[in-house]
């Protein structure tokens, strides 16, 4: 077998060699990453995503609108009404109906 083959394999072989070190290493790196403060940052995401999940779901709301709510949970604050089942609009926060 002529050299050069030999030669070529063993430089196929030492470049898998070391992509599989860089991947364990970046493994290691996330794992530890994850032990240090990962949960946080998964728990941070997941909130991301239900207050973005939440964000669609009121945009696609038909007739949702801003108006005050004067129940004592949501202080006088304008939050988000939707219609209810009667068509009046309540508060998606505490569910009180919207007084007008
Ligand atoms: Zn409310």
């Amino acid at each position: 077998m002529p050299d050069w083959i030999v030669r070529a394999a063993m430089a196929v072989m030492a470049i898998g060699l070391v992509a599989t070190g860089v991947g364990l290493a970046l493994i290691v790196i996330a794992v530890l990453r994850f032990l240090q403060g990962g949960r946080a940052w998964l728990v941070g995401v997941v909130r991301t995503a239900r207050r973005r999940e939440r964000l669609v779901q009121q945009l696609a709301a038909p007739a949702a609108t801003y108006l005050p709510c004067h129940s004592p949970a949501c202080g006088h604050m304008e939050t988000v009404h939707v219609p209810d089942t009667d068509g009046r609009l309540v508060c998606e926060h505490c569910a009180t109906p919207a007084s007008r």
